[in-house]
């Protein structure tokens, strides 16, 4: 990590502030419970299916004893078409029984606790405490690792060695936010496929896009 990295990285901050000045997950939620079921149902997923599962869901499960109440197969029908149904309600049903014996049935405000959960990764850990408990943290999901990547601002392809760059180039005051802006920047303008640098205002900043003109 370099002065160049730093540089570019204050200026994607920058930009992405413009384009996306309110960033939010595009999870549905209204509490800490909810968050935290709707970031284990998204694992393999779209936020699109996990939204249309949890309007219901959220209905009929309001506590962490609901989803130990019922028969495992009867909340693996409730969330089957999210896919990997069966092990996101066995995760679900184990964490929610953590968060019985160990929290009085609430979601944990740190990192710590959060990952002793079954099914909860950092990436979901973050969206938990960034978004409910304004503790400080970068989401790295598959979008923020391309597009840092695409922009040079690392080379790294594990997750947690990413959220460690990041964290160094950015101020702390910005993680959460820059995160959540990246995820948005990933899934609707630096596409995965067919990234679209011709709308991003990252163009002049941006390795990869350096690098294709290069080739033509
Ligand atoms: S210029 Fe292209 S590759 Fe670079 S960040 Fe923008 S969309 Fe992604």
């Amino acid at each position: 990590m370099g002065k160049r990295e730093v540089e570019r990285a204050q200026i994607v901050c920058r930009e992405l502030k413009k384009t996306i000045p309110e960033p939010r997950v595009e999870l549905n939620y209204s509490n800490a419970l909810e968050l935290m079921v709707a970031t284990m149902l998204a694992a393999q997923s779209t936020d699109v299916k996990v939204n249309e599962v949890t309007a219901g869901l959220f209905k009929k499960y309001q506590c962490a004893a609901d989803y130990v109440a019922v028969a495992a197969e009867e909340l693996e029908e409730d969330i089957r078409s999210t896919g990997f149904y069966r092990q996101k309600a066995k995760n679900i049903r184990a964490a929610m029984a953590i968060l019985i014996a160990e929290h009085d049935g609430h979601v944990p405000g740190h990192m710590d606790a959060l990952l002793r959960l079954p099914g909860i990764g950092r990436k979901s850990a973050n969206v938990i405490l960034g978004n409910i408990y304004g503790v400080p943290g970068i989401v790295v999901d598959t979008h923020v690792g391309r597009v840092s990547r695409r922009l040079g601002l690392t080379a790294e392809t594990d997750p947690v060695k990413v959220e460690m760059v990041l964290a160094q180039l950015l101020p702390v005051e910005e993680w959460t936010a820059f995160g959540q802006r990246v995820v948005l920047h990933g899934r609707y303008v630096c596409k995965a496929r067919k990234p679209l640098c011709d709308e991003c205002v990252l163009m002049p900043h941006c390795d990869y896009f350096a690098s294709q003109i290069e080739e033509l």
